[in-house]
C-alpha cells in the first residue's frame, strides 16, 4: 500500500484561502484514494483483501460510479461479493470458537476502504497542523488568514486540539479556530433570515434575489455536513 499518495504538503492546502481548508483537504484525499482503487491498486491484493472486507458506503459508490471505469468496479465486487458470500452470510456456523460472522457483516455494513483511508490520513495530518501551529509564527498567520472553517471541521480541530495541544497553546488555538467558524456562521444566519423574510406577507414585492440569499440554503447545509451541496 502506497501510503505516500496520502501525504499532501499543508502549505497547499491552506494557500488557496478559499473555504474551508479541511474540506480541501478531504477532497484531494478522496480523490486520491479513489483514483488509486480505480487504478494502479486494482491488481494489488492487499488492498483487493482490504476493499472486500470492508467495502464502501453509499457516498463513496456514487463517486465511483461517476468515473469512467465500470469494468474496475465490477472486479471488485465481484470479489467483495464473492467475500460475502463465502466469509459472511453463506459461510457455515464454526463448530468450536467463536462465530465471527455478524462481525464481520458489520464491518461490510458500516465500513468503507475510502471512508477508512481518509480518516486515517486526516487524523496525520492534523498532527502536521497542531505541530505548525506550536511551532511556526508564518502557519499560524496562514491559518488565521482562511476564509472560514466549516462545521464538522471545527469539531473535529476542537477535539484534535484538546488532545494534542499544551494547556497554554489551547485557548489560542480554540479562539482562532472558532472565529473562523462563527464568522461563517454568522453570515449564513443572515443570509438565511433574509430569504426566509422573502416569504413574510407584508413583504409582497421583494423585488429579484440576490445571489447570497438565493444559495443561503445550499451553503448552509454545506457548512453543516462539510459537504458541496449545489452549485456553490
Ligand atoms: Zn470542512
Ligand atoms: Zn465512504
Amino acid at each position: 500500500m502506497k501510503d505516500t499518495i496520502y501525504t499532501i504538503p499543508v502549505s497547499e492546502v491552506f494557500e488557496p484561502k478559499e473555504g474551508c481548508p479541511l474540506c480541501r483537504m478531504r477532497d484531494t484525499l478522496e480523490e486520491r484514494c479513489l483514483e488509486y482503487i480505480m487504478g494502479a491498486a486494482m491488481m494489488e491484493p492487499d488492498v483487493r483483501q482490504d476493499t472486500n472486507r470492508q467495502g464502501f458506503c453509499t457516498d463513496h459508490f456514487r463517486m465511483m460510479l461517476t468515473r469512467k471505469n465500470r469494468l474496475g468496479l465490477g472486479l471488485m465486487l465481484q470479489s467483495h461479493l464473492d467475500y460475502i458470500r463465502q466469509e459472511v452470510v453463506g459461510a457455515k456456523a464454526p463448530i468450536l470458537g467463536k462465530d465471527k460472522r455478524l462481525e464481520k457483516a458489520r464491518e461490510v455494513d458500516e465500513g468503507c476502504y475510502v471512508c477508512a483511508r481518509i480518516d486515517w490520513a486526516m487524523e496525520r495530518m492534523l498532527d502536521t497542523i497542531l505541530g505548525l501551529w506550536q511551532k511556526e509564527e508564518a502557519f499560524r498567520t496562514l491559518f488565521s488568514q482562511q476564509e472560514c472553517i466549516c462545521f464538522p471541521h471545527y469539531r473535529l480541530l476542537a477535539q484534535k486540539a484538546q488532545e494534542k495541544l499544551p494547556k497554554k497553546a489551547l485557548p489560542g488555538f480554540l479562539e482562532v479556530a472558532g472565529g473562523l467558524t462563527l464568522g461563517r456562521l454568522e453570515a449564513l444566519k443572515g443570509d438565511v433570515d433574509r430569504f426566509c423574510n422573502l416569504f413574510d406577507y407584508r413583504n409582497a414585492a421583494p423585488g429579484p434575489i440576490p445571489e447570497e440569499v438565493r444559495s443561503s440554503i445550499e451553503r448552509s447545509i454545506s457548512y453543516l455536513c462539510a459537504r458541496q451541496i449545489g452549485d456553490k
